[in-house]
């Protein structure tokens, strides 16, 4: 398998010569929060999947319905004249669920990237119907991830997501993201750097001249940038600058949306009602892919008054009846085990074992987190804060011996594990990045 797999499959996000120095882990096994390799060889799950697997591997709800779906309706999507009752059913609990956000209509999606790149589309709509069609252009953070289509790759914050598929979409512009620890502005204090960074914005916008600009999108935290979470008045900036400019503001939840952040979505986390919200991820906790875009009463007035308009995207998985039984029993033991006090409580604990291992590992430059999602930034000389992306991979191998799978990314190790972390759980993932860590002598 080893040998197959490096002959003819193609790994998204992964350099050849990375995966030379760690080898791809071949995953044949999952049971609860955790996963087996090849080898035999078992270990905490702590990505959680790709921040997708809230309720663990073994959630037998999800898989019962995921059963008795295939076995009555396999297939009929929610697309133009047909629908399913799954679908329709799911439309409603997602309006329940993110209903405190001002959410109330839901657009079915595959997956995160399809979210993204409808949300955009719907935003260029939204202004054409409403007679500005010279609003176009999108605003996005410097670090942010917004999936991999055209329109997620022109916002996306990281260049080398962006540059080898030149020229995206024209008109896509980038402000600096509230990241403490590395900033233009040299500004350690979270406060002042949401302020700085919230002036950025808005001199973007005006030097973009505003009746051109469609929306801005954001991750209320920040997660394949290295989880950045921005300080509490960084969103509510947001959206005040967005309203005074007619902007749409585009939460992109497909990491933080059911819970991960200690809230049901991010954008609650931070006080906020977005626009439109990006989901995906854990909407199915990775049982099925399965993405939706959630739009506001503002939205659904544009396209549904005055005879409406015709959504002119969408895909033949759009609202997928066994994708949608599956998000069902998700929401279900999501509400019924209240994921996101899991997380607020898991998080608190996780980010305090971290940042007692910096106490005693130099590698560690900056521990981060909130809720569920947390990363330490590894370096090679604290003080000059110097990157060092081998040394975290090196990490990343001993920490997977000693027993747990976190994520290794740039010169980032990520954690997101379940939400259904024990404190035993919770407990192993320290110690075993504590020797991880050790084995490297860092
Ligand atoms: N947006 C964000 C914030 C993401 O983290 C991701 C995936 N990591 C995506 C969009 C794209 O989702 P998908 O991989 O399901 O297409």
């Amino acid at each position: 398998l080893t040998e197959m797999n490096a002959r003819h499959l193609w790994h998204p996000m992964a350099h050849p010569g990375e995966m030379q120095a760690n080898p791809p882990k071949i995953i044949i096994g999952a049971d609860g929060v955790s996963i087996t390799d090849l080898e035999g060889h078992t270990t905490i799950d702590a990505v959680g999947g790709l921040w997708n697997v809230n309720l663990g591997y073994s959630c037998q709800p999800i898989k019962d319905a995921i059963a008795a779906q295939l076995t009555r309706l396999p297939y009929y999507s929610a697309f133009k004249g047909t629908t399913n009752d799954a679908a329709i059913e799911l439309s409603v609990r997602l309006a329940g669920m993110f209903g405190p956000d001002g959410m109330t209509r839901a657009f079915f999606t595959s997956g995160g990237s399809d979210s993204v790149d409808t949300a955009l589309k719907l935003a260029r709509q939204y202004h054409r119907l409403r007679g500005e069609a010279s609003r176009t252009k999108f605003i996005a953070l410097r670090k942010g991830y917004h999936g991999t289509h055209w329109g997620g790759a022109s916002v996306n914050g990281n260049p080398a997501f962006r540059e080898p598929y030149e020229p995206l979409l024209p008109g896509c512009f980038h402000v600096p993201a509230p990241y403490a620890y590395r900033n233009p502005f040299d500004e350690s204090d979270p406060e002042r750097l949401a302020a700085l960074c919230l002036s950025a914005l808005e001199a973007e916008i005006e030097m973009q001249v505003p009746s051109t600009v469609a929306a801005f999108i954001m991750e209320p935290v920040l997660g394949a940038g290295g989880v950045i979470a921005p300080h509490p008045s960084f969103m509510p900036g947001v959206r005040d600058i967005c309203d005074r400019h007619g902007v749409l503001l585009i939460a992109d939840e497909v990491i933080t949306g059911f819970g991960r952040t200690g809230d049901v979505s991010g954008a609650r986390h931070w006080g906020v009602k977005p626009d439109l919200m990006c989901l995906a991820k854990a909407m199915t906790s990775g049982y099925f892919p399965m993405g939706a875009v959630m739009a506001n009463d503002r939205l659904a007035e544009v396209f549904e008054g005055d005879g409406g308009a015709m959504i002119g995207t969408g895909y033949t998985y759009s609202g997928h009846p066994v994708g949608c039984a599956a998000a069902l029993a998700c929401l279900d033991e999501t509400e019924r085990l209240t994921l996101w006090d899991k997380a607020a409580y898991q998080g608190a604990r996780l980010k305090a074992g971290l940042q007692d291992l910096a106490t005693r590992h130099d590698a560690i430059g900056d521990v981060r987190g909130e809720g569920l999602m947390c990363a330490l930034e590894i370096v090679s000389d604290r003080q000059a804060k110097t990157m060092d992306p081998a040394r975290a991979g090196r990490i990343f191998e001993t920490t997977y011996k000693a027993g747990a799978m976190v994520r290794w990314s740039g010169t980032n190790l990520v954690m997101s594990p379940p939400l259904i972390l024990t404190d035993a759980d919770c407990d192993r993932i320290v110690s075993a990045l504590d020797e991880g860590l050790g084995a490297v002598g860092a």
